[in-house]
């Protein structure tokens, strides 16, 4: 498959008030500026498993389980854009109106193969992030953010990962850089977290919103 060309990134100004201008992004640059992003992120955890050794068990996915996955409407707007694009959007919206489960919408627990992400390719940077990063505590040391079956199954892989990411001598990719890049492309939309299922609904939202009312 040729690999999709990125869209000219030129920005266009916004008016905000007297003599204030603001550089913004389309909503079609800002997914793939988000899209970029998971690029750089996924080669990054790439080579962290290759000098680690640490991987996802094959078909687990007991992460996206988990009840109180927090995301932010950004990190899932690729995921509503190719919805949009492929004219499942708004089933997708009533659907996730519909329902009240807090387990992920994406989700499909009966599913064979490597994972349980139906939609595995525009999954979240949360999704991305759980296992193979790192976050800094408080004395400024790197800590490993990872589960519980990677620490217990691959227990030593996972302590000298965990010493080597403490000395500094491991390149991990570090949470925070990744969400300040989303940020970077729209505060409004990356600074609050919501259960995942909320998220994903508001980021189907925002392109629908977008595409109903932008002028051309
Ligand atoms: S989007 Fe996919 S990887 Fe992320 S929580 Fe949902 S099912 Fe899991």
């Amino acid at each position: 498959m040729k690999p999709r060309q990125r869209q000219d990134p030129s920005l266009f100004l916004r008016q905000i008030g007297p003599d204030q201008y603001l550089y913004s992004m389309t909503l079609e640059q800002k997914v793939l500026a988000v899209e970029e992003v998971f690029v750089e992120l996924d080669q990054e955890i790439a080579r962290f498993q290759e000098w680690s050794s640490l991987h996802c068990k094959w078909g687990c996915g007991k992460c996206c389980f988990k009840a109180d996955i927090e995301a932010t409407v950004l990190e899932f707007l690729p995921f509503a854009h190719y919805l949009y694009i492929n004219g499942q959007a708004s089933d997708w919206l009533e659907r996730i109106k519909q329902s009240d489960a807090f387990i992920c919408h994406i989700l499909n627990p009966t599913r064979d193969g490597a994972g349980l992400c139906t939609e595995y390719p525009h999954r979240g940077l949360i999704c991305r992030l759980f296992g193979f990063s790192a976050r800094t505590n408080k004395y400024g040391a790197k800590e490993l953010v990872t589960c519980e079956i990677i620490k217990t199954e691959q227990a030593k892989a996972y302590e000298q990962a965990s010493q080597q990411v403490a000395k500094q001598e491991g390149a991990v990719p570090l949470m925070h850089n990744y969400y300040l890049k989303l940020h970077a492309i729209d505060h409004e939309l990356a600074h609050t977290f919501y259960p995942i299922n909320q998220a994903i609904r508001r980021a189907i939202e925002t392109v629908l919103a977008w595409y109903a009312y932008r002028i051309n």
